[in-house]
């Protein structure tokens, strides 16, 4: 059997573990593979040569950003620097307006969280409050604690700013790969953290938030982690043995299906006995 599509971001559910659904960037892409599902069988992923803009739908050599052609890289908002540096949010500035201020009052003027994530350290992050908990399992995250509330992107970029100073908050994915990460006291780390918070943003600061855990799909997590690259590799063969973020963890490597937006692939598969 097989799925074919351009791959985009895989969804997810907040299951115990986490489901995954492998889905199409395209409307003419298969439907939806529920590719948790197949934990323990044999995958052969192939890329097909064909790279297409996962918002125009548009030929392109190779995919920029997260699966844009060169023009949706330097004209949709989605691809702006402020989207990566959020203190950088220009929407009130006359002479350097937001690409889209529609895209802007829905995306960046709303509701935003600065939270604790656990992967393979800890780091804080912000995130739209509409990607909760999205957001964690597309990290990877084993555990997730909101700290704040924001009015809007800009804000919680330049309280993030602050606090990154003072939070040793380096991940590593390969190390995220690898098992659950560190034991780390999150309650403790947040009280840490809410004294570091400036007195202007004190008001923001959540009194009651729940931890959110997040276990993944997995028969074992690989002692080594070698990373494929379908451009230059266009042939996966293995077992699919744990899904983690946006990770599909083979006996014979990884892969990043985030990171290859916009790709066509066959996936094949032998039918379930
Ligand atoms: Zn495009």
């Amino acid at each position: 059997m097989t799925w074919r599509g351009h791959l985009k971001k895989m969804a997810v559910r907040h299951t115990e573990p986490v489901e995954y659904e492998l889905c199409g960037a395209l409307a003419e892409d298969d439907a939806p593979l529920a590719i948790s599902t197949m934990l323990g069988r044999r995958l052969r992923i192939e890329a097909t040569g064909a790279v297409r803009c996962i918002h125009c739908g548009g030929k392109t050599r190779k995919p920029y950003g997260e699966g844009s052609c060169f023009r949706c890289f330097r004209k949709l908002p989605e691809n702006d620097i402020c989207i990566v540096k959020p203190e950088l949010c220009h929407f009130h500035q006359a002479d350097n307006p937001c690409r889209d201020p529609i895209w802007g009052r829905e995306h960046c003027l709303i509701d935003h969280l600065l939270y604790l994530a656990v992967s393979s350290g800890i780091k804080v992050g912000i995130t739209r409050h509409t990607q909760i908990p999205t957001r964690w399992i597309d990290q990877g995250a084993s555990a997730a604690l909101p700290l704040a509330r924001l009015p809007d992107r800009l804000e919680v970029g330049r309280l993030e700013k602050i606090l990154a100073r003072s939070i040793n908050d380096r991940t590593h994915w390969q190390a995220m790969l690898r098992g659950d990460g560190p034991a780390v006291d999150l309650e403790a780390e947040a009280e840490r953290i809410r004294a570091l918070v400036p007195e202007a943003y004190r008001s923001y600061l959540l009194e009651e938030a729940e931890i959110y855990r997040f276990s993944y799909p997995a028969l074992r997590w690989p002692e080594k982690v070698r990373s494929f690259n379908l451009l230059s590799t266009p042939v996966v063969d293995g077992r699919l043995e744990a899904i983690r973020g946006q990770y599909l963890l083979f006996d014979s490597g990884v892969l990043n299906v985030r990171r290859h937006s916009g790709i066509e692939i066959v996936l094949s598969f032998r039918a379930a006995a």
